[in-house]
C-alpha cells in the first residue's frame, strides 16, 4: 500500500551538515531554538501542518522576489496581477494534489485577509526602473538609484540576505522590507526579530557595499511605514555577534553532525514551538509539553486503543490507557482530509494538531492533522 504522504511519520536520526550563512530574518528565531534552524536547514523533520496564511505569505513572497529580480524595465500593476494569480494558482494546484492540505483550496476563501493581502502584495511589487548595484547616485542631479532584491553577503560569508528594496539618492540611503503582517509587538514597539532584521540588512550593505544606511524602514501589511531608530554601532555590533553565533553552532554541529546528538540545543518554548516545522517530531517539544507548564499548542499524543465508526459517518478514537477515558471525535466533515484515519490500528501511536479540548474528550478542528508516528 503506497502511504499517504506526510500522515505516516518515522521519526530518524539523521546526519546534519554545517550551516554556510544564517539570513536577518531567520536569525533571531534561530537563536531562540537553534535545533529547529538546524532541523529546517538539514530539512529533518518538517512536518508541520500547511495553514492558508502561510501559503498566502509564501506566494506574497515570491511576487516581491520575482518583480525584484524580474529583467524588466518596469513592473506595472496588470503584470504584477498577472503574476500573482499564476503564483496562487501554482500553489493551489500543489495544495490540490496533496490529501491533507487539499482542504486549503480555494486560499481566497480559507485565508479570511485573502482581498486586503493580494491588493497590498501587487501595490508592493509595482516598481519603477531599477539600477545595478555598481550605478552611481548623481546627488548634483538629485538622481536616485532603485535596488531590488539584491543579494548581499557579509565579508566572512556567515550572513547572507536579500533585501527587498534599497533606494539610495540625495535624500540617503534606506533600506525597505515588506512583511506581510504588522510590525508592532503588542506594546507598541517594533517586533525584535524585525528590528534585528533591517540592523543586520545595514551590516550587509556597509560590509558588500561599502554604504552606510540612513533610514531603515519596515512596511506593514496596511502599507504603512516605520522608521527603526538606530546607531551605526548597533549595526556593527550586530553583524559581530551573528557571525559569532554561527561559528560556534558549526563547532557543535562539527563534534556530533546528527540531530539526535544535538538535541540538547532545542529550547521549547510556546512561541518558538508554535510555528516550528519540526514540532510534530521534535522529542524535545513533546518533553518538554509533559514538563513545563506553559501555553503550548493544543496537540495531542496517544496510543490507539480502539476506534469506532459513527453513524453519521464520523469516528470515534479511544485512547490507552483506556482508565483514563479519553476519546478524540473526528466529525464526518473532517474524515476525507485526514488519510491517517484510514490507517489507524490498536496499538497505532498518533499525534494530532490543533485539537479542541473539552474535559476528556478532543475534536478535531479545521486546522487539525493526524499522524501516525513510526519510531
Ligand atoms: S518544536 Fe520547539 S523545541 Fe523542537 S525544534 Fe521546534 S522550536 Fe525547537
Amino acid at each position: 500500500m503506497t502511504l499517504p504522504f506526510d500522515s505516516v511519520i518515522t521519526i530518524e536520526e539523521a546526519p546534519v551538515e554545517v550551516i554556510r550563512s544564517v539570513s536577518p530574518s531567520k536569525y533571531l528565531a534561530a537563536k531562540r531554538c537553534p535545533l529547529s534552524f538546524i532541523a529546517s536547514k538539514s530539512n529533518i523533520w518538517q512536518f508541520n501542518p500547511a495553514t492558508a496564511a502561510a501559503i498566502v505569505g509564501t506566494v506574497i513572497h515570491r511576487l516581491i522576489e520575482w518583480s525584484g529580480k524580474s529583467n524588466d524595465n518596469e513592473i506595472t500593476s496588470g503584470q504584477a496581477e498577472a503574476k500573482f494569480d499564476e503564483l496562487l494558482a501554482a500553489a493551489e494546484a500543489k495544495l490540490a494534489a496533496h490529501p491533507v492540505n487539499r482542504r486549503l483550496v480555494p486560499l481566497s476563501v480559507t485565508d479570511s485577509r485573502f482581498p486586503e493581502k493580494r491588493h497590498s502584495a501587487i501595490k508592493a511589487s509595482v516598481r519603477g526602473p531599477k539600477q545595478k548595484r555598481s550605478d552611481k547616485p548623481n546627488y548634483s542631479s538629485g538622481k536616485t538609484l532603485f535596488m531590488y532584491e539584491e543579494g548581499l553577503m557579509s565579508k566572512d560569508g556567515l550572513v547572507y540576505g536579500e533585501i527587498d528594496k534599497l533606494v539610495d539618492g540625495p535624500h540617503g540611503l534606506t533600506i525597505y522590507d515588506k512583511k506581510t503582517c504588522h510590525v508592532l509587538d503588542d506594546e507598541g514597539y517594533v517586533k525584535d526579530e524585525y528590528r534585528m532584521q533591517l540592523l543586520l540588512y545595514a551590516g550587509l550593505v556597509y560590509e558588500d557595499m561599502g554604504k552606510v544606511a540612513d533610514r531603515l524602514v519596515l512596511v506593514d501589511r496596511d502599507d504603512r511605514e516605520t522608521d527603526i531608530r538606530f546607531e551605526f554601532q548597533e549595526v556593527l555590533d550586530a553583524m559581530t555577534v551573528a557571525s559569532r553565533w554561527l561559528t560556534a553552532l558549526n563547532k557543535k554541529i562539527q563534534l556530533t553532525p546528527s540531530v539526535g546528538q544535538l538535541l540538547y540545543l532545542a529550547q521549547p518554548s510556546q512561541d518558538a514551538c508554535r510555528f516550528c516545522p519540526a514540532r510534530v517530531a521534535c522529542p524535545a517539544y513533546w518533553n518538554a509539553r509533559k514538563e513545563l507548564n506553559e501555553e503550548w499548542p493544543d496537540d495531542v499524543e496517544f496510543v490507539v486503543d480502539s476506534f469506532l465508526r459513527l453513524g453519521n459517518g464520523g469516528m470515534l478514537v479511544k485512547s490507552r490507557p483506556l482508565s483514563l477515558g479519553r476519546t478524540i471525535r473526528v466529525f464526518p466533515e473532517f474524515i476525507e482530509y485526514q488519510p491517517a484515519l484510514g490507517l489507524i490500528e490498536a496499538g497505532s501511536r498518533i499525534r494530532v494538531t490543533d485539537v479542541k479540548t473539552t474535559g476528556l474528550q478532543r475534536t478535531l478542528t479545521k486546522r487539525s492533522v493526524v499522524y501516525i508516528i513510526k519510531s
